[in-house]
């Protein structure tokens, strides 16, 4: 699948659910209301959907949400998906995850076959912890990274750099992550969905923090990719790589080889876009996938150029109306 700009869509997201067991603040409103269960695809969509894609070209897969581990038996989605690993068209089935449910998981996600899995972590202190999920456990998502790395999985944290909150513990997240052979990514906040909090007031550009660390650490430029937006720097002082991603102060958009699918089947061509197709239908509609791969076909015939994300006092309002939990990270 070539898009208008000649970008190669080879990855796709999948958001399995909308629903959460944490309400970040800077992700859900307190209380979201969740879509009813008969919006949601079946499992057996699901998968039916991502062959659909992995037979056009599609070959690395990320399963995220809302919490994808909530949702009941996502489990053998993962198993089913793992068959098509190894000469089945999927190159690498991964994961992004609070990690809240992680102990009682990971192994089994190991033996379906993945080998990376995505945690998101803000702060290392738990009370913080609490506050900024507004109910989390931070013992039971280090209990998960724990069962993660003991089952052989890679794991990489995502941290969302947050104003005020979280911006003097980046140098011991980074010791802390890279101690344990994990790597980390700072995250910019993202203007998207309509949130109880103030956006502007989060928003921190990571070229601040970048600055800032580099007083304390050196950092070797590196040509280290994962497929994804982040760009790498190599910590020197405990040899571990340190990801930047910032859609805000610099636009990543030309190397997009990306589509997302919400848990109802609409596809967004761009995070940071309105423009979506409805593949629920064509799916829904049919037993054969005629008209699913032209649904798809066409969407990626008009993927936009890229994303005009802006956090600022002239732009307070969203970039897009729904939340990241909906389209996934
Ligand atoms: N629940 C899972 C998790 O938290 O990892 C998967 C879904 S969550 C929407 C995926 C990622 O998006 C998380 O790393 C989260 O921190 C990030 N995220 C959510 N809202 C965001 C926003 N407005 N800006 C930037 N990142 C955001
Ligand atoms: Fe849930 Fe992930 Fe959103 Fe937090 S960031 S509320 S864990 S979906």
């Amino acid at each position: 699948m070539i898009d208008p700009f000649g970008r190669a869509i080879s990855y796709l997201r999948v958001s399995v659910t909308d629903r959460c067991d944490f309400r970040c603040v800077y992700c859900m409103a307190e209380n979201p209301t969740f879509l009813p269960k008969t919006e949601v695809l079946t499992l057996e969509e699901i998968e039916r959907l991502c062959t659909a894609f992995i037979r056009l070209g599609v070959d690395r897969i990320r399963i995220t949400g809302g919490e994808p581990l909530v949702r009941r038996d996502v489990l053998t989605l993962f198993e089913r998906l793992g068959q098509r690993l190894d000469g089945g068209g999927l190159k690498e089935l991964t994961l992004t995850t609070n990690g809240s449910q992680l102990q009682h998981h990971a192994a089994r996600l190991a033996a379906a076959g993945v080998k990376r899995v995505n945690v998101s972590l803000d702060t290392l202190d738990p009370g913080k912890f609490r506050a900024i999920t507004r109910c989390g456990d931070l013992a039971a998502v280090l209990a998960g990274i724990d069962a993660a790395q003991s089952a052989g999985l890679k794991v990489k944290i995502n941290t969302v750099a947050l104003k005020d909150f979280n911006d003097k513990e980046y140098e011991r997240l980074t010791a802390w992550a890279h101690g344990r052979g994990i790597d980390l990514t700072l995250i910019e906040t993202m203007p998207m969905g309509g949130i109880d909090a103030d956006r502007l007031a989060q928003y921190l550009p990571l070229s601040v923090v970048r600055a800032e660390l580099a007083q304390h650490f050196t950092f070797a430029e590196t040509e280290h990719r994962t497929g994804g937006p982040a760009r790498y720097v190599r910590v020197y002082e405990t040899g571990g790589l340190l990801g930047f991603i910032t859609p805000l102060t610099h636009n990543f958009c030309e190397s997009c080889n990306r589509v997302r699918v919400t848990c109802t089947g609409t596809l967004y061509m761009c995070l940071g876009q309105e423009d979506a197709a409805d593949l629920r239908l064509p799916l829904r509609a049919a037993h054969d996938d005629t008209m699913l791969d032209q649904a798809i076909a066409a969407a990626i015939a008009r993927k936009p150029k890229g994303h005009d994300f802006m956090i600022d006092r002239r732009h307070a309002a969203p970039a897009v109306r729904r939340p990241m939990s909906m389209t996934g990270g």
